[in-house]
């Protein structure tokens, strides 16, 4: 085999198992395809994790932990992890983009993705005013008016994040409420520069070259507006990253992985971490703790199986 354990994916809960297994002395591989960085890279300002009083940046927070990890040898491979298969004699076989890895145990953690919203005119304008992260494209919208959908803390804390740059930002929610918590709605409804649109959907998007416009429909009156964004930004929801291993878990009705307390799948010596799996909360600090046990139960089945 060429490693002891295999990560796959480098955010939050990859990071951290790599972290644990390569203190623990095992021959460890970490594969991302940009080498780590996960979702909060894609954040301006962490302001909930433990230590940080004043916040830390979503930048540095995965810099600080891709450090720590090579700090304890691990090898960071910038690839992508196309399948995993079971072999023969106990491990695994990990094919990438690049060719391929063998390894004993395996720890999934490839997160998920943002969801689109399956709107007319939606895949014309992805890259050309529709956006997924605030953080990397919202300084191209100084002075503009942009919008963003969703009603969970994801879009509420980066609707504040781009009245940094933007003269005006619609927030737009299909439900008369928030998911998000009580902090980040105070944020919105304290800033000026937001305005709430509720109970509204977007039914469609339209443009030239770039996004020009987008037409919402207010679901209690029933009322169809065209306005006109520059920007928007798609906070409405995530699909876990789960093809690769599919085969060899069991998964609930949204396709996240069933693991138990140990993050043990049903495939002896595969364990998940993170947003991937099925869980009440999906945050960094239950993604470190989920890396974290990961792979204490990985190092437990090696050393179970005589690996070192
Ligand atoms: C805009 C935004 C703001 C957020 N703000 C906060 C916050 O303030 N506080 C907080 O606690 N949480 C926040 N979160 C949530 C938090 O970032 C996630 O819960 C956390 O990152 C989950 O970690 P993870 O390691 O499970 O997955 P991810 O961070 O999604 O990392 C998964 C990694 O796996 C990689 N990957 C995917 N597929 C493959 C493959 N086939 N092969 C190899 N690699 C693959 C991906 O590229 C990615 O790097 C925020 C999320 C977003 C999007």
């Amino acid at each position: 085999m060429d490693y002891d354990i295999i990560v796959v994916g480098g955010g939050p809960a990859g990071m951290t198992a790599a972290i644990y297994a390569g203190r623990g002395g095992w021959n460890t591989l970490l594969i991302d395809p940009m080498g780590g960085g996960g979702q909060p890279s894609t954040t301006d300002t962490i302001y909930n994790y433990p230590g940080f009083p004043e916040g830390i940046g979503g930048t540095e927070i995965m810099d600080l932990m891709a450090r720590q990890a090579k700090a304890f040898g691990v090898k960071i491979a910038f690839d992508e992890v196309a399948r995993i298969d079971k072999e023969q004699e106990g491990g695994f076989r990990v094919t990438t983009g690049e060719g391929g890895h063998t390894a004993k145990a395996v720890v999934y953690a490839a997160g998920t993705h943002p969801r689109k919203l399956g709107v007319p005119g939606e895949e014309k304008y992805l890259a050309k005013g529709i956006s997924f992260c605030a953080t990397c494209d919202g300084a191209l919208f100084r002075d503009k008016v942009v919008a963003v959908v969703g009603g969970g803390d994801s879009a509420l804390t980066e609707a504040v994040f781009l009245t940094k740059y933007a003269k005006e930002v619609l927030l737009i929610h299909r439900r008369d409420e928030y998911r998000a918590g009580m902090a980040n709605v105070k944020l919105v409804r304290e800033n000026p520069k937001i305005k709430e649109l509720l109970s509204t959907v977007v039914e469609s998007v339209r443009g030239e070259e770039f996004l020009t416009g987008i037409t919402v429909r207010d679901l209690r009156s029933g009322e169809v507006r065209d306005l006109e964004v520059q920007g928007l930004f798609l906070y409405v929801g995530w699909t876990p990253n789960v093809e690769p291993v599919k085969h060899l878990v069991d998964t609930d009705d949204h396709g996240y992985v069933l693991a138990a307390e140990d993050m043990s799948t049903k495939t002896p010596g595969l364990f998940v971490a993170g947003d991937v799996r099925r869980k009440p909360l999906r945050q960094i600090t239950t993604a470190v703790g989920d890396g974290a046990t990961a792979a204490w139960s990985a190092e437990n089945y090696l050393l179970l199986r005589g690996a070192k």
